[in-house]
């Protein structure tokens, strides 16, 4: 995938006035130029037309096995998650297992594959995809994601994730499947700890995974919080176990929504220690009623990222695997809407997420891995204005077949 060398002529770049040419070879961001000045030949040349060309989109959460799973589900199934408070964020989580008894591996793999490539076809290089792991699913999420990771490799990149979604002390059997889908292939250990019954339990969930995650040397990704409750602290325990442990800056949260309603005092203390943990917050403001302090953390200088979270499952609607949507939709809810309003968002679901991710050198740099969007408009509000399809998008150095994904997405019109 990496043989093929790219010229993209007359790029505008963000933070750099004028008009640029980038050059890429053998995988990697060989020079970047003023336009016109290149006297390079390249395999591939693209001319970019003055339009904007940044990092590829990074997507840090997503329930890539349960995407498209909603029209099994009955009318209304999204109102519990979506319906004032956050009340019944449980009952949300019952009805999506629902499925899972009913789902068999050839389905979830064509709803895996169009979901999939439909990022790949808005400009997607990398995402952290979540596998349910429980009794009514056992680790079929998790082979499913790991053979589509393999198809897609080259283009988009899946860290899978071993998620025990209906927790690990209240589901008995739960950490052997956690072993089984380490050893099948996933990449990363989820966990969920706010759901279990007691904080004694939440604290055991927290500990168990960092167990598996120190046994295996593999990062940690937590559900943490995602009810409208001021009482829960999963995030706060897991902090903790990661500086413990020494896994700093390996232990990603998300959603973390109960922290919207938590007194300032306690906000404060529970930023300093999410600064010394390295850890990253992952908000999905599209998808629920509650979501995390993204201005305050930004503030106070902790990595906040925005993922995709749902498409058409128990828990949203909507959604297209497009990250610019996804910013578009964060800029609005989080009043992000000034020029650095706007800039950040973009940073969001571009360098930020990928930092989150522990996606190395992505940042539009010579000799950094070429992962690239060139977009048909000149800025990032404009970017963020028609949310376009790329003109093309560079992975891992190679140009993506983007009509190819638009086949196995389904795109409208494509
Ligand atoms: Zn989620």
């Amino acid at each position: 995938m990496t043989g093929e060398s790219i010229l993209i002529e007359s790029a505008s770049l963000r933070g750099r006035p004028g008009l640029h040419d980038i050059t890429v070879d053998a995988g990697a961001i060989t020079a970047i130029e003023d336009a016109g000045s290149t006297r390079q030949s390249a395999d591939v040349v693209i001319d970019a037309g003055s339009g904007l060309v940044t990092e590829s989109f990074c997507n840090a959460h997503l329930h890539l096995d349960k995407v498209f799973t909603l029209a099994r589900l009955g009318d209304h199934a999204l109102d519990f998650y979506q319906g004032e408070g956050m009340g019944q964020a449980m009952s949300a989580i019952d009805a999506a297992a629902e499925v899972k008894r009913s789902q068999d591996a050839d389905q979830m793999l064509a709803l895996v594959r169009r979901a999939t490539a439909m990022a790949a076809f808005y400009g997607t290089t990398h995402i952290r995809a979540f596998a349910d792991v429980d009794s009514k699913a056992g680790t079929r999420g998790v082979e499913v994601l790991c053979a589509v990771r393999d198809e897609f490799s080259g283009i988009v990149d899946l860290q899978v994730v071993a998620f025990p979604q209906d927790g690990i002390i209240k589901e008995p059997g739960t950490v052997e499947l956690l072993h089984k889908s380490i050893d099948i292939g996933a990449d990363v250990v989820g966990g969920i700890p706010w759901i279990e019954f007691t904080e004694n339990a939440m604290q055991e969930h927290v500990r168990i995974a960092f167990d598996l995650a120190a046994e295996y040397g593999k990062d940690v990704s937590m559900l943490l919080d995602d009810a409208g409750d001021p009482g829960l602290r999963t995030l706060e325990m897991m902090a903790v176990e990661a500086i413990s442990r020494g896994w700093h800056g390996r232990a990603l949260a998300h959603h973390c929504r109960a922290m919207e309603l938590y007194p300032m005092p306690y906000l404060e203390r529970l930023v300093a220690l999410l600064r010394e943990a390295r850890v990253s917050i992952v908000s999905d403001p599209h998808t629920g009623p509650l979501h995390a302090r993204v201005a305050e953390l930004l503030a106070a200088g902790v990595n906040v990222v925005l993922g995709q979270d749902d498409i058409s499952d128990a828990y949203y609607a909507f959604g297209r695997n497009n990250m610019l949507e996804v910013a578009f939709l964060g800029a609005h809810l989080l009043w992000m809407m000034t020029r650095d309003g706007q800039e950040t968002v973009y940073d969001m679901v571009t360098t930020r997420a990928a930092e989150s991710m522990g996606v190395a050198d992505h940042t539009l740099a010579v000799g950094n891995p070429a992962h690239l969007v060139i977009l048909p408009v000149p800025d990032v509000t404009e970017a963020l204005r028609f949310q376009p399809t790329p003109l093309a998008v560079v992975s891992h150095g190679a140009l993506v077949d983007r009509g190819g994904m638009a086949a196995i997405g389904g795109i409208p019109g494509h």
